[in-house]
């Protein structure tokens, strides 16, 4: 088999050597086949999902104040296809808080939204209905598997499920069980990645690349996020549920 991998390295195709091993069954020749006339690059287009649903919420916040009922205030997902990398549909809308609709100086310098960005916005509630037409429109309608990713687990297993039970809202099915990049990123490196600024932008740095628009703004985050997953996935890195709802 090494000999196999050093000759494909020379030759880009070895078809007929494969063929050539006598004492090889035709099962396991086909399945070297298909193996060894695989470009690392091609690698990615082994994944179990058709596509990937990239999602980073943006909150409420306040310097230092942990127990904190936060609101979404940003709400961007991209529809990712999972050969390509390519971006192929996005929702996003800003979302007007309702318990405390006045943002933190704080909180408008973290994320970079303004107070009139989300002053006439759509509520929780209402971005959730659109966002269920786009995901039956976009996702949900054309019989491909997909699975939602996020940077973390505080979006899907902490923010999400407790904004909804707070404003008695259900919680769709769709989002689970969801991809954490982070541990994906733990997975197929052997670490996880250091905290510092946090974690998307520890992956970005240790991955070499080079950080995108502004963190913690949903947008770019999301692409981020894509661009890490494009690169674990050419190291040969199959995305899995990483949660356990
Ligand atoms: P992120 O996806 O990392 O941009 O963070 C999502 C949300 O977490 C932000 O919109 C804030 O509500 C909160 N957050 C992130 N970093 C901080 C921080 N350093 N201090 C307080 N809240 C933060
Ligand atoms: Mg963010």
């Amino acid at each position: 088999m090494m000999l196999l991998l050093k000759k494909y390295n020379r030759a880009q195709s070895f078809f007929p050597l494969v063929l050539s091993c006598r004492n090889i069954s035709r099962k396991k020749q086909v399945l070297l086949t298909d193996l060894v006339q695989k470009k690392p690059e091609d690698l990615r287009r082994h994944q179990i999902y058709d596509y990937f649903i990239v999602l980073d919420f943006e909150a409420t916040c306040e310097r230092s104040k942990l127990t904190y009922d936060q609101e979404i205030i940003e709400f961007p997902a991209f529809k990712v296809n999972s050969s390509t990398y390519q971006i192929e549909e996005c929702f996003h809308s800003f979302v007007r808080p309702t318990i405390q609709p006045i943002l933190s100086e704080f909180c408008m310098q973290l994320t970079g939204i303004t107070q009139f960005q989300v002053d006439d916005k759509p509520t929780l509630k209402e971005v959730m209905q659109l966002f269920d037409i786009w995901m039956e429109k976009h996702v949900l309608s054309d019989n491909k598997n997909f699975i939602f990713c996020t940077s973390g687990d505080w979006d899907l297993m902490k923010m999400l499920p407790s904004e909804c039970k707070m404003k008695n809202l259900t919680l769709p099915k769709y989002f689970y069980p969801y991809v954490n990049i982070n541990k994906s990123y733990a997975l197929t490196m052997g670490k996880w990645p250091r905290l510092g600024k946090g974690r998307l932008h520890a992956m970005l740095r240790l991955l070499d690349l080079e950080v995108f628009g502004e963190l913690h703004q949903g947008t770019s985050d999301c692409e981020n996020m894509i661009r890490i997953m494009e690169v674990l996935s050419k190291k040969g890195h199959i995305f899995k549920p990483t949660s356990t709802s």
